[in-house]
């Protein structure tokens, strides 16, 4: 039995890694192309004020579609993006392309803070406070608007150059936000020896917190801490009134998730703002 059970398994393996492959292979075609053609499309979740559920800020969150119009999930893009050595010029269709939308909604009435993710390594790169410098002044958007999202891996790449790079962008006025707080391997005290403003609480946290005590002790230990770091804690994740309860009682401030809304594009994130916002 232990035999034909390994021989399935030898079996499922390689199925398993050939279905990977020509994913890859397909999803790399995909997003060669969309970079060619700046195809890359845009999703903007909000993120609300957990007290009144007011709208604050707005992730841009990056798609793709393949051939029958079907999205592929960014964490299959974005990691083969890395990879490949495309994320930079990926990223800053993203950043350019979230930037324009921030700009016609500016145009429409809508003040709002815009996030953008930024990857480890496009973070890395030496010209990266230039392009996003760059950027707000091609789009006459004040620094102060724009919230750059990185994770706990960037923070722990090399000291030095990672402090110098928050230094100027901190100085320049964007704010910087650390994504799926938690999930690295940074500590907390790590994070008095850079200029960040946001924690975002990983969402695996805020899902757990109800059921396992542990994840309840980590969201509250984050929120605490953060606090005692000024820092503007955001939960990630809120699917439910009831993570939306246990949260305001540990006192977080901000929220993401889909109580509130999905990812939408542009034209419905505007629809959506016009019906929540209060006359
Ligand atoms: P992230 O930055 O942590 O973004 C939050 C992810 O959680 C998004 O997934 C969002 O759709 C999802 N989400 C939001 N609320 C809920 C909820 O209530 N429940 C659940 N289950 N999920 C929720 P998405 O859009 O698939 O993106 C996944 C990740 O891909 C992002 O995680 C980010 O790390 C990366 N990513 C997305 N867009 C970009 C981008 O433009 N640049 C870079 N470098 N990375 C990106
Ligand atoms: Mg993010
Ligand atoms: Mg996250
Ligand atoms: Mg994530």
């Amino acid at each position: 039995r232990a035999k034909k059970q390994g021989r399935n398994n030898i079996c499922y393996f390689s199925d398993a890694l050939e279905e990977e492959l020509i994913d890859r292979i397909e999803i790399e075609k995909i997003l060669r192309r969309a970079i060619e053609k700046d195809l890359v499309e845009i999703h903007f979740q909000p993120q609300v004020n957990l007290k009144n559920s007011e709208v604050i800020a707005v992730e841009a969150l990056a798609r793709l579609k393949d051939a029958d119009g079907h999205y592929i999930p960014p964490l299959k893009f974005i990691e083969l993006a890395e990879e490949l050595h495309l994320i930079d010029k990926l990223g800053e269709q993203i950043f350019h392309k979230a930037c324009q939308e921030l700009k016609s909604w500016e145009a429409q009435g809508i003040s709002i803070k815009l996030c953008i993710n930024v990857s480890a390594k496009q973070f890395a790169k030496n010209s990266f406070v230039d392009f996003a410098l760059a950027q707000v002044e091609l789009h006459q958007i004040r620094t102060s608007k724009i919230e750059l999202e990185i994770t706990e891996t960037t923070l722990m790449e090399d000291f030095d150059s990672v402090k110098s790079t928050l230094h100027q962008l901190t100085e320049a006025g964007f704010s910087i936000a650390i994504d799926d707080f938690g999930t690295g391997y940074s500590s907390l005290s790590y994070l008095k020896f850079f200029n960040v403003n946001i924690l975002k609480i990983d969402q695996t946290f805020v899902k757990d917190m109800l059921s396992d005590e542990q994840s309840t002790d980590i969201v509250q230990t984050i929120i605490t801490l953060g606090k005692s770091l000024n820092l503007t804690i955001i939960a990630e994740g809120i699917e439910t009134l009831a993570h939306e309860e246990k949260l305001i009682e540990l006192d977080c401030s901000m929220g993401q998730g889909y109580l509130y809304s999905k990812p939408l594009s542009s034209e419905n994130f505007v629809k959506y703002l016009q019906t929540t916002m209060r006359p």
